[in-house]
């Protein structure tokens, strides 16, 4: 069997292009290594999706985005994706074993924030310990948070914490920034942060919810414990898109190199959401992505069948 669209990973952007997909009556299918909902699935509060002006939890907005796709025809396969054969009209894509074809593919495998590598910081999710200022700050009012790294995003998000919270450490494990300089200036400037250079984290400290770090000066040996309420950590992420090798143009760091209408250089083949190249990863700009991306398959399939 050849499908219309093969989608891979049911994120909110892979079940946006699924929905958007089926009710453009493709045949399509999606791939899905673990449960739906990807990184969403893993926090229990979110506020800034339209829609839920008392929030709602990752898990009930991902299951309603599978169940809705769901009932345009969309079905989920979950096994992972080991291998893609993207070039020619018929693309093939290796899931647990077996091989799947389609005309096109949409690669909406998202991507994973880098951990520390703590035991203790899965557990805490949610209770402390954040990846993402934008999404959690407001949680966080009046309270005093550390933000762990040293490149824009932990200067942007150390910036716009100071919005709500009382003080705000930057704990950097090198003497100087990597952020660009007019970060640098404004966090230097503001009188809610304070840096804590050359140190790394030894632990993250908890009685069921965060209550400090343990932090190692790497110059000295110091052991320092630094008493906060919430740690964000802010040292990257990571794309998956390991079994793309060779098959599309990635950048330095890993991400598929795709523009605003999420074409690669692949006819039929389309990178949306978190694992593309974009300025802003967030649930609402991952489900624009896959509705674009949608809608760029529905083409191509009617250019290859005129
Ligand atoms: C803890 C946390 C909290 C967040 N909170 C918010 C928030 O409150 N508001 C907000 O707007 N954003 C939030 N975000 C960011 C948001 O979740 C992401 O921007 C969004 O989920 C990206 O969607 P996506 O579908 O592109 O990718 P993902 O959500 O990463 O989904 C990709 C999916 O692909 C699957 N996959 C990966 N590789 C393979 C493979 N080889 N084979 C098969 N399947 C594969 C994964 O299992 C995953 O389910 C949060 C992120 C995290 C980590």
């Amino acid at each position: 069997m050849v499908y219309d669209t093969l989608i891979i990973g049911g994120g909110p952007c892979g079940y946006t292009a699924a929905l958007y997909a089926g009710r453009a009556d493709l045949k399509i299918l999606v791939l899905e290594k673990g449960t739906a909902g990807g990184q969403m699935s893993t926090t229990d509060h979110i506020d800034n999706y339209p829609g839920f002006p008392d929030g709602t939890d990752g898990y009930s907005l991902a299951s309603a985005m599978e169940r809705q796709a769901a009932r345009f025809g969309a079905q989920t396969v979950q096994a992972e994706v080991q291998k893609v054969q993207l070039d020619g009209p018929v693309k093939t894509v290796t899931a647990g074993g077996k091989d799947y074809c389609a005309r096109t593919v949409i690669v909406a495998a998202g991507a994973s924030p880098r951990e520390l590598g703590f035991e203790e910081e899965r557990r805490l999710r949610g209770k402390g310990v954040s990846y993402c200022a934008t999404c959690d700050g407001v949680f966080y009012r009046g309270k005093t948070v550390a933000v762990v790294g040293g490149g824009d995003t932990a200067a942007v998000d150390a910036l716009f914490l100071t919005r709500f919270c009382e003080k705000v450490y930057v704990v950097h494990r090198r003497d100087a920034l990597r952020a660009a300089k007019e970060y640098q200036k404004r966090l230097f400037a503001n009188e809610k942060v304070e840096l804590i250079w050359d140190s790394v984290v030894e632990r993250i400290l908890a009685d069921g919810n965060v209550t400090g770090l343990r932090l190692r000066n790497k110059k000295t040996g110091e052991i320092r414990e630094l008493p906060c309420q919430g740690v964000f950590i802010a040292i990257g992420s990571v794309p998956n898109t390991a079994f793309l090798e060779g098959q599309l143009p990635l950048d330095e760091e890993g991400y598929v190199m795709a523009g605003e209408d999420t074409a690669t250089p692949l006819a039929g083949v389309f990178a949306a959401g978190d694992i593309r190249r974009k300025a802003f990863r967030q649930i609402v700009t991952a489900v624009s992505d896959g509705a674009t991306a949608a809608k760029m398959a529905e083409e191509s399939l009617m250019h290859l069948r005129s």
